[in-house]
């Protein structure tokens, strides 16, 4: 199983992430842009961050054999702090770099005129830099997020195929599937969405413009949810072809939109090779999930 995780914020996971996440298949990522937990106070804070992204992360994914690539913006949590609005004017300076796939995440968080404010320009970022999109929907009240988003996308002019609207589930799939944009879904543990009831997304509208993400960061969360969800098609009756097709044919065609996707094999280097468990392995585990 060869696995392109499209979401996964690896600057908060350790080195056993990265050789599990190997073990298990995955070879190449997009760590988007987002909050930190803690709000940022200084632009500088912003740069720093950007700079880890598109060099030091990077540099570190590819010592265990996974290709890294990013996305970024302002998010839309920070779009409502006065005080970060002037990111909007460093991020040019980002979107030229290489390994940057896409404008991202933008959107929604509490559905705000700020949020609405900076999601607008950051569309219009991306036509100007001739990116892709990644789109984060609200966890709360996510129909009436999800509509207003794919409004203010339709009026921005971006060709729906170039954008990717994520954290979708059952309830807001559809409205998705109708615009013509991606449909990405972020696997979570114990809530939101789980691998099993993503299978039955799968089975109902099929695997066109579909993309699965594990949504790993400093939260509980999980980098194998990929996996688990590969590990659950084929229980219902996918085949090999179809996993891969969602797991990585599908994530390389939305961002290989970019031009800037590297997706040739990494040596990992003899230390991060990793005697562990069979999950760890990437065989996958008997007796369970
Ligand atoms: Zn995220």
């Amino acid at each position: 199983m060869r696995i392109f995780d499209p979401h996964i914020h690896m600057t908060s996971r350790t080195t056993n992430d990265y050789e599990a996440m190997y073990a298990a298949g995955v070879r190449a990522l997009v760590e988007p842009a987002f909050w930190l937990g803690q709000p940022r106070t200084s632009i500088g804070s912003f740069c720093d961050y950007f700079d880890g992204l598109v060099g030091w992360e990077r540099f570190r994914a590819a010592q265990f054999g996974i290709r890294h690539h990013c996305t970024i913006a302002l998010n839309p949590k920070e779009a409502n702090d006065p005080q970060c609005a002037a990111v909007l004017d460093i991020l040019p300076r980002y979107l030229a770099k290489d390994g940057v796939v896409a404008v991202g995440e933008v959107g929604f968080d509490s559905m705000t005129a700020e949020e609405e404010k900076a999601f607008a320009h950051q569309l219009e970022l991306a036509g100007e830099h001739d990116l892709p999109v990644l789109v984060h929907t609200p966890h709360r009240d996510k129909a009436a997020g999800t509509r207003r988003t794919l409004e203010l996308v339709a009026s921005s002019g971006l060709p729906p195929e170039r954008v990717l609207v994520d954290h979708l589930n059952e309830l807001t799939v559809q409205m998705v599937a109708d615009s013509g944009c991606w449909m990405g879904f972020s696997i979570y543990p114990d809530t939101k969405m789980d691998e099993h009831r993503m299978v039955g997304v799968l089975a109902a509208y099929g695997l066109d413009r579909m993309i699965v993400n594990s949504a790993a960061d400093w939260g509980r969360s999980d980098p194998l949810k990929t996996a688990k969800t590969g590990w659950a098609m084929l229980d219902k009756g996918f085949t090999d072809d179809d996993v891969d097709r969602v797991l990585w044919r599908n994530p390389v065609a939305f961002y290989g939109q970019s031009g800037r996707l590297l997706l040739d094999e990494i040596e990992a280097e003899p230390t991060a090779t990793f005697q562990g468990n069979s999950v760890l392995r990437g065989q996958r585990p008997t007796g369970q999930e």
